[in-house]
């Protein structure tokens, strides 16, 4: 049995997995993200945690295909990674870098949000599509392409950035990408109670949201669950720009499959039917044959779709 190593870097830790040949998880585990101006601090934290699972495993570097790695920014198709907030990196060769500290290769990287949904496109919710078009809604609202069983990459790293497509050309709000009227604005988790508190103010209708000191994205769609008008009205609001962003990408990279997944998918197929309802509403009739799913793989997707990095080519 051969095994590889899948590691998803985050903004406060880093999850590694290693996963057999099959796609099972064998152990996993995290390692505290530790944050500088390039990565070689966090790679060799990265490369002790490795080798200590391998000496407990008894497994030698020849057991190991290679390690894939998600990384929150953009990556291009030579292993460049194009910034990273969060951890404070600015352009870094995440590659070459890591394959030289950790002494294994190869090392794939891609960007977190893309490798989500390469992980989904084998192990979860794309299993048995040809293609899939993968949005995360979470704090912010991330996506990925996979066309043809690999993560569809772009010159730039952006291509599936649904996140900031731009749906309202008249928002005045700024998204945190310094543009105005992204996708994210809306229904991302923090889009949703923005959205909710400025109808809360415009309206007079009655809610039991009004209840609430401070609403979550969870509070307004067990609202919506429950009828409660309101959360309907705001929800209906939220999947409109929703589905209007899926359109358009379905227009560009016409996938079998929609895969829905971050943490506002715990709302489940409520969310998901209103999604598809106002996808249906937006595109010519023959595209509307598309399977929505919800993603299955929750917080072990980064762990899954890196190791996918990997897996993909060794089969
Ligand atoms: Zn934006």
């Amino acid at each position: 049995m051969k095994y590889c190593f899948g590691i998803d870097i985050g903004g406060t830790t880093v999850k590694i997995g290693l996963v057999s040949e099959n796609g099972e998880i064998v152990t996993r585990w995290e390692v505290p993200t530790r944050k500088g101006s390039d990565p070689t601090g966090l790679l060799e934290d990265v490369k002790v945690s490795l080798e200590n699972c391998m000496a407990e495993r008894k497994l030698e570097k020849t057991d190991i295909l290679g390690i894939g790695m998600a990384a929150p920014g953009p990556v291009t198709a030579d292993g460049v990674l194009h910034g990273c907030v969060n951890i404070g990196w600015g352009d870094v060769e995440l590659k070459k870098h890591a394959e030289k500290v950790i002494g294994i290769s190869p090392v794939c990287i891609g960007n977190d949000a893309r490798v989500a949904a390469l992980g989904e496109a084998y192990f979860g919710a794309g299993k048995g599509a040809k293609s899939i078009l993968m949005v995360t809604l979470g704090t912010g609202v991330g996506g990925g392409v996979v066309p043809d069983g690999h993560i569809l990459m772009g010159e730039s790293g952006v291509a599936g950035e649904i996140g900031h497509m731009t749906i309202d050309p008249y928002e005045t709000a700024v998204c945190g990408c310094g543009k105005k009227g992204c996708l994210e604005q809306y229904a991302s988790a923090t889009g949703m109670v923005r959205a909710t508190e400025r109808f809360l103010k415009e309206k007079n209708t009655a809610s039991v949201l009004r209840e609430k000191d401070a609403v979550s994205a969870k509070d307004l769609w067990d609202a919506a669950k429950a009828g409660d008008a309101l959360a309907n009205e705001i929800t209906d609001f939220v999947c409109d720009r929703l589905g209007s962003a899926l359109a358009n990408a379905i227009y560009l990279v016409d996938t079998e499959r929609i895969v829905i997944g971050g943490g506002v998918c715990a709302a489940g197929q409520f969310l998901l039917n209103k999604i598809e309802a106002s996808y249906n509403s937006k595109v010519f009739s023959h595209s509307r044959n598309k399977t929505f799913a919800l993603a299955e793989l929750g917080n072990d997707a980064g762990i899954m779709g890196a190791a996918a990095l990997i897996l993909q080519d060794a089969e």
